[in-house]
């Protein structure tokens, strides 16, 4: 029986040992991925429920490593806080995306792009000027830019995020609460915020129809929507009952599956010439 708890720690220091080596190539790899070109973005439409046109799209990074082939966000983006590429790779995605919506306004496409901002980005003492230069360098008008921020984004230095969201709005940019519900979410802090949009999680949409609980949670966001003067976006429609639901019951927005996958630029030029022209 020692024998095999021996071999049993040793094992797991083993793996252990194996995970902190994996963990370290991973930041390796980061930290290079950018100046090797091995990020692209993929755009998934956003749909007016009321008007059944597409109002604009969510940009998401995609990495395709060499080796591992494409590893995804929710693996990549939490190491990239810790160790502060975020910054940089966020930066990118912003130029990425606004150069997009400019190529899309030049060929009469002029939608609203939606970019997702880390609260470590938010963190940062010059966002707000370098979110402002970087509209301008695209000649994209801010109205036309969202920013989506988690609610972990706001609370961590909440006067410094009230601050900074104040001045995008002022500038005309406009601020989506994402994830909302799923963490520490304050009614008090809501309305003292500068938002205009909440995004109910896809985890509340993916069985609103089956589980009491999160048709609940759902209406409850919507309801909020209204009484704050937001609009709220439903993000993972996957099926048509779902997006009947959300629509009858005063839900403005919504993106998933059901309408489209994110998509390539050229894909997504395609999919919005079919989807208006049917
Ligand atoms: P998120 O912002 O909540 O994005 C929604 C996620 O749901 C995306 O996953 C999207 O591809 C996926 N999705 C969309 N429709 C459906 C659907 O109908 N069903 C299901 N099951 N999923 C759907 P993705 O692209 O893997 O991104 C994961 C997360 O990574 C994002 O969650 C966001 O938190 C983060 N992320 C992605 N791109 C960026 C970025 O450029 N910057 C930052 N800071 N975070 C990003
Ligand atoms: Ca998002
Ligand atoms: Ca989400
Ligand atoms: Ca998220």
């Amino acid at each position: 029986a020692k024998a095999e708890a021996n071999n049993h720690s040793r094992f797991y220091i083993a793996s252990v040992d194996q995970e902190i080596r994996a963990r370290k190539q991973l930041e390796k790899d980061l930290a290079q991925a950018l100046g090797r070109g091995e990020f692209h973005l993929v755009y998934q439409p956003q749909i007016s429920l009321q008007s059944n046109r597409i109002i604009g799209a969510e940009a998401l990074l995609r990495w395709s490593h060499p080796d591992r082939g494409m590893v995804p966000p929710d693996h990549f983006i939490p190491v990239a806080e810790l160790n502060g590429t975020i910054v940089e790779i966020g930066q990118w995605v912003l130029d990425e995306s606004c150069r997009q919506a400019a190529a899309w306004a030049a060929s009469g496409m002029p939608l609203r792009i939606a970019v997702n901002l880390s609260a470590v980005q938010l963190r940062q003492p010059d966002i707000v000027g370098t979110i402002l230069a970087t509209l301008g360098r695209h000649e994209i008008p801010p109205g036309r830019l969202e920013v989506e921020i988690t609610e972990t984004g706001f609370m961590e230095n909440l006067e410094d995020a009230v601050e900074k969201l104040r001045q995008l709005n002022g500038a005309g940019i406009s601020i989506a609460v994402d994830d909302f519900g799923t963490g520490y979410s304050s009614l008090t802090y809501l309305k003292r915020m500068p938002v205009q949009h909440i995004k109910i999680d896809k985890q509340f949409v993916q069985d609103l129809l089956t589980n009491d609980d999160d048709t609940r949670i759902a209406n409850t966001i919507i309801d909020l929507g209204k009484s704050l003067n937001l609009s709220v976006i439903a993000e993972g429609v996957e099926t048509h009952e779902q997006e009947f639901y959300l629509r009858q019951r005063g839900c403005q927005i919504a993106q998933g599956y059901h309408f489209s996958r994110p998509l390539t630029p050229e894909a997504f030029r395609e999919f919005v010439a079919q989807f208006h022209g049917k």
